[in-house]
């Protein structure tokens, strides 16, 4: 087993069993709801900007180890960050989970990186994004519930 798959196990089972900013943000201006049909990973995403930046945010919902690993570790990467950089973000993260860490890896990334290993379990590619999708209908404004159907 490679050095990078076990990081990647560990930072799960850490996340999985200790999730990160778990809950609804009382004080939220922007929010989503997300489905994951295919596992049924549910996601609510709660954010508050303030002055273009991501001031609070958390999930809340019920989904497998890698959906809860992927929204902790999401939570704890974009706050503070600009909305900008929580859009580019979501883009390096999609890239990363679709081809792998092989490739050029968006630095900023930080410890997001190791879900490269989910490029390798094509089912899994949902749980993962899922988050992401429903952050970035929360930053859009969409009222539609996210599905990544
Ligand atoms: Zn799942």
């Amino acid at each position: 087993m490679s050095e990078f798959r076990e990081l990647y196990q560990e930072v799960i089972l850490d996340h999985n069993r200790n999730p990160r900013n778990f809950g609804v943000l009382e004080d939220a201006n922007r929010f989503a709801d997300g489905t994951n049909p295919l596992c049924g990973d549910k996601v609510k995403i709660t954010l508050r900007v303030e002055d273009g930046k991501i001031a609070a945010v958390r999930f809340d919902g019920m989904g497998c180890a890698i959906s809860t690993a992927s929204a902790s570790v999401m939570t704890e990467t974009l706050l503070g960050k600009s909305e900008e950089d929580a859009q580019k973000l979501f883009e390096s993260f999609h890239d990363l989970i679709t081809h792998g860490s092989a490739g050029e890896v968006d630095k900023s990334l930080g410890k997001l990186k190791v879900f490269g290993g989910v490029s390798e379990y094509p089912t899994r590619i949902k749980c993962a994004i899922l988050c992401w999708h429903t952050m970035k209908a929360a930053l859009d404004g969409s009222q539609e519930p996210v599905t990544t159907e």
